[in-house]
Formats: C-alpha cells, sequence, structure tokens
C-alpha cells in the first residue's frame, strides 16, 4: 500500500473568542491524547495512522497576526492534504484561503451549534462569529453545509439565505441521512456541535446537541475526497478528565484513517 501523506498542523490561536479564551492550549493536549497509549492507533475503517498512513506532524504555527495564518500555511508548501487543530474557529477563514489556492472548488462541510455567520461581531469582522461569513464573501467555497445547527438569531438566518447556506439544524437532524455530497470536501468540526454531554470542553455549552456515533458514522460514508479537516474549539480550561481531548483525538485518528483511504 502507497502510503498517503496528511499534514498535521497546530493553530494555537484563541484572540478571536468572544466569551472564553482557552483553545490556544487545544493542540498540544490533543497530540499527547493521541499519542497516550490507552488506545491503538486504527481508524474504524481499519487503517493504522501511524503505520498505513505518513502522518506529518508539522507542530504548531506561531501565529502572530491573524491575517497571517494563511500565508503561514502557504509558506508551508505541503501539496498533500491537512488536518488543522484549533485554536478558535475564527481560524477556517484561513485555512480555508490557504486551502482554496492549493486545491480547485470544493464544499464546505461544517458541524457546529452556531452557523458562525455574523457580518461582524462585538465590532470584530474576523471573530470566532464570523468565519463563515468572510468565507461566503470571499467565494471560497461552493456549497456551505452546516450541521448541529441549534442557536440562530434573525440576523443568522438573514444571512443564511443571502449566501445560500445549507443549514441541518438538530430539530431536523434526520435530514443528514439524505445529504448527497458530490465535490471535494473540506470538513471543519467545531467541538460544540456535539452535545455538552460528550464535549464538556467547549466554551459555549448549547444542550441537545450530535453524539459522537453519528458525526462518525457520518464521516465514514463520504465518499468524496477530503482536502483538508479542522477540529476547533477544544477548551480544555472546562474539559472534565480530557473526555472531550479524547473525543478530538478520536477525531483525528478517524478523520486521518478516512483521508488516507479516500
Ligand atoms: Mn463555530
Ligand atoms: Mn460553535
Amino acid at each position: 500500500m502507497k502510503k498517503s501523506a496528511i499534514n498535521l498542523l497546530g493553530i494555537p490561536y484563541d484572540n478571536k473568542s468572544s466569551f472564553l479564551r482557552g483553545s490556544a492550549q487545544a493542540p498540544s493536549i490533543i497530540r499527547q491524547i493521541l499519542h497516550n497509549t490507552s488506545s491503538s492507533y486504527v481508524a474504524e475503517n481499519g487503517v493504522d495512522i501511524m503505520d498505513d498512513v505518513r502522518l506529518e506532524d508539522l507542530g504548531d504555527l506561531k501565529v502572530q497576526n491573524y491575517l497571517q495564518i494563511s500565508h503561514q500555511i502557504k509558506a508551508l508548501q505541503k501539496s498533500s492534504p491537512f488536518i488543522f487543530l484549533g485554536g478558535d474557529h475564527s481560524i477556517t477563514y484561513q485555512t480555508v484561503i490557504a486551502m482554496n489556492e492549493k486545491h480547485g472548488p470544493f464544499d464546505i462541510l461544517v458541524f457546529d451549534a452556531h452557523t458562525d455567520l455574523y457580518d461582524n461581531f462585538q465590532g470584530d469582522r474576523y471573530s470566532h462569529a464570523c468565519p463563515f461569513a468572510r468565507i461566503m464573501e470571499d467565494n471560497l467555497t461552493g456549497n456551505l453545509i452546516q450541521v448541529g445547527i441549534r442557536t440562530v438569531n434573525a440576523h443568522q438566518w438573514e444571512q443564511a439565505h443571502k449566501y445560500g447556506v445549507e443549514v441541518i439544524t438538530m430539530r431536523e437532524i434526520d435530514r443528514l441521512s439524505q445529504l448527497s455530497l458530490t465535490n471535494p470536501l473540506y470538513v471543519s468540526i467545531d467541538l460544540d456541535a456535539f452535545d455538552p454531554a460528550f464535549a464538556p470542553g467547549v466554551s459555549h455549552h448549547e444542550p441537545g446537541g450530535l453524539t459522537p456515533r453519528e458525526v462518525i458514522n457520518f464521516l465514514h460514508k463520504i465518499d468524496v475526497p477530503i482536502i483538508g479537516a479542522d477540529i476547533v474549539e477544544y477548551n480544555p480550561t472546562r474539559d472534565h478528565q480530557n473526555i472531550t481531548a479524547a473525543l478530538a483525538a478520536k477525531l483525528l485518528k478517524e478523520l486521518t484513517g478516512i483521508m488516507a483511504a479516500s
């Protein structure tokens, strides 16, 4: 089996969090859990992510300036797919800019309790509540599909309609099984998409969310190439017994296995 390469890059940046800081500590803890030998490296599709894949850990980006993140990623000059560990969700605007120059058109699939479509939040257009407004304004994606949404105000619905976002709320989560994907995909996982019972280590607890099983099963059904992914908003200061870090590490393992097989 020819080993496919996947780049792992931490972006320990939480300056754009509106409520609580802490997600900048996430990448190193997720790595610790991934490598702590309590669990094997075999993903559910049988791919050993340390043996069958060349998972290249590029370490953490040293971020000085938010708007430089995309340039720093491009400067790494890697053509193979990336998995990014946030950081807060603001990083996704920057990672998508970087992916857009390397890959052709792609769609974005987001798991999140929130749409993150604010035109600006508390005066900041780059807040972690805004990345998908910036992505849509800049035409960086084909379709934007958001799953797990469960708190949307009138402004956000207006934005969703303006940009043609496909919103699958928790109330109509059954629609997820009918979702068909046709284009290469970027997957963005905000851990607050999960019910806080499974993922307490996030800044914004929003009960009534997804289960890990629902998300993992859906990820394994994706049959289009995944050109990049991120796992964001893990906040260790809110976690219990690293339970959310374990979920993030599990998602990292499964995404790696899926991207290697695709
Ligand atoms: Mn988010
Ligand atoms: Mn969120």
